[in-house]
């Protein structure tokens, strides 16, 4: 039986506001699509963070068995200044600033994100596209958004009538908004204005001659709102209805809220079955913002060149740290935090070395069943790593208990204790163990736990001179021994 049907999966869903049991439109298969990034500068931290939550899940869902079709998009087009239908396209703007054709833009930061997701550990999402890539897929949603009487034309441009589209369906549901209330709160239209209510957002948008990202179009140069994007390539993809939509908390209003009046009103029906959003990442607890200063690049952290830290962290330990928060909590980086986070992983990671050679009795003290249902219901719960984190660490207490020979293990736990933390570590948490800092492979912790083993056996015995050799010869290669109460361990530098 697959594990996902002894204990059902529960997601919170952000439509509903609730934890709902988890149940896909086919069974044993998971269509899943995250709002991707908008390529015109280098990818934020905060932005690692949401992805990885999404990283996180989508490695679960295979783990648990299911195929997963996950599409995370690029935006290279559409996505404007201020968010919202006015200012200039950000892709546009750094273009020009850097004197670079938009799509050199496009390409230098695709490849920064790429290189930094991989630097992550992150695996591919099954398909990438483009907004740009898009652009007929776009104006046929938009053909149709006209026809079906919820969008206006007016100089060129095309809007969504978000007070037509509110009599049939309900504006507003995913982010807990009203429309009346929205329109009361925001300013009175210009007669400038080409829209009929200021709730109503772009679906195309006319270019201006000095606008270089444009496409022709049945309504004339121009190119599509960043909304529309989404819903073009989520349906294409995942279909007219689909599982799982993901994004940062930010991206709820008004992006998603749009997302679901577009196909609403294109399709008739809701779009997406369950709604995921993932908190944002503070730093020593402020909003992160390029404007303040209080910000940090991933590279940054990688090399320990940025104020705040005291050294540089592997993206593993990075890893580690986001994941020991809930994915919809809000996480406040520190480098108090990343160096507390480091030594919890280092234990972890030597707890899996201790275990690889484990001596294993006739007996088992460690009842692993109960323990490891104990680590599906915490994902299963939400996909809550930070409870499944603490019974981890469980097993490393364990573990060390039974290097102390306080415990046993037998032949048959150990194999399954091994499997089961493998599958956790690195297949769903996407953890790996260190290349730089302590992280020495295996084999090279398997000679050098050796020549500990020898110098304690010259210590034993007296000989000094060979039991100096032994550390210093270590050292001279880059190998601390570090003599302590619990034996000698080692750092390689
Ligand atoms: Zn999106």
């Amino acid at each position: 039986m697959p594990l996902y049907d002894i204990q059902p999966l529960k997601i919170y869903n952000s439509l509903s506001g609730k934890k709902e049991v988890f149940e896909p439109l086919n069974e044993g298969h998971v269509g899943m699509y995250v709002c991707g990034p908008t390529v015109y500068s280098n990818v934020h931290l905060g932005n690692c963070r949401t992805f990885m939550s999404f990283d996180m899940i989508f490695r679960y869902l295979r783990h648990l068995g299911y195929k997963v079709r996950y599409v995370r998009n690029i935006t290279d087009a559409g996505h404007l200044v201020d968010d919202a239908d006015d200012g200039e396209d950000k892709i546009a703007k750094r273009a020009r600033l850097e004197q670079l054709e938009p799509m050199e833009v496009v390409q230098r930061y695709t490849v920064d994100f790429h290189n930094i997701l991989e630097k992550f550990n992150f695996l591919p999402p099954s398909i990438e596209p483009t907004a740009t890539g898009h652009i007929i897929e776009q104006m046929e949603i938009i053909k149709d958004i006209l026809q079906k009487g919820y969008g206006y034309e007016v100089n060129g441009s095309v809007y969504f009538d978000v007070v037509k589209f509110n009599e049939t369906f309900q504006y507003g549901k995913l982010s807990g908004r009203k429309l009346e209330d929205m329109i009361a709160n925001t300013r009175e239209l210009t007669a400038q204005d080409e829209k009929k209510s200021p709730q109503d957002f772009a679906l195309w948008k006319k270019a201006e001659p000095q606008h270089i990202m444009r496409w022709p179009s049945p309504w004339g140069d121009g190119f599509p709102g960043w909304h529309l994007e989404c819903t073009a390539m989520s349906t294409k993809y995942l279909g007219e209805t689909f599982d799982i939509h993901g994004g940062g908390m930010d991206l709820k209003f008004p992006h998603h809220e749009c997302e679901i009046a577009q196909a609403e009103a294109s399709f008739g029906h809701s779009p997406v079955r369950y709604w995921m959003h993932a908190n944002m990442l503070t730093m020593n607890g402020k909003k992160m913002a390029k404007s303040t200063g209080n910000n940090i690049l991933p590279g940054e952290i990688f090399t320990g060149e940025n104020n705040i830290l005291s050294k540089p962290f592997s993206p593993s330990v990075v890893r580690f740290f986001m994941m020991q928060a809930h994915y919809t909590s809000i996480l406040d980086l520190s480098n108090d935090a990343l160096l507390a986070s480091e030594k919890g992983f280092h234990r972890l990671m030597e707890a899996l070395d201790t275990l690889e050679v484990l001596e294993t009795g006739r007996k088992s003290d460690f009842d692993l069943e109960p323990w490891k249902r104990q680590c599906y219901e915490a994902m299963n719960d939400d996909f809550n790593t930070p409870v499944l984190i603490a019974n981890l660490f469980e097993a490393v207490k364990r573990i060390n208990l039974i290097k102390e020979g306080k415990e046993s293990i037998s032949q048959s736990d150990k194999l399954e204790l091994t499997q089961t933390l493998n599958a956790f570590v690195f297949e769903v948490l996407g953890l790996e163990q260190q290349k730089e800092g302590n992280g020495a492979s295996n084999k090279l912790s398997g000679v050098v736990e050796l020549l500990i083993a020898l110098r304690d056996e010259a210590r034993a015995n007296k000989d000094f001179p060979t039991s100096d050799k032994i550390r210093d010869q270590l050292a001279i290669l880059g190998i601390q021994l570090k003599d302590g109460k619990e034996g000698t361990t080692f750092s390689v530098s």
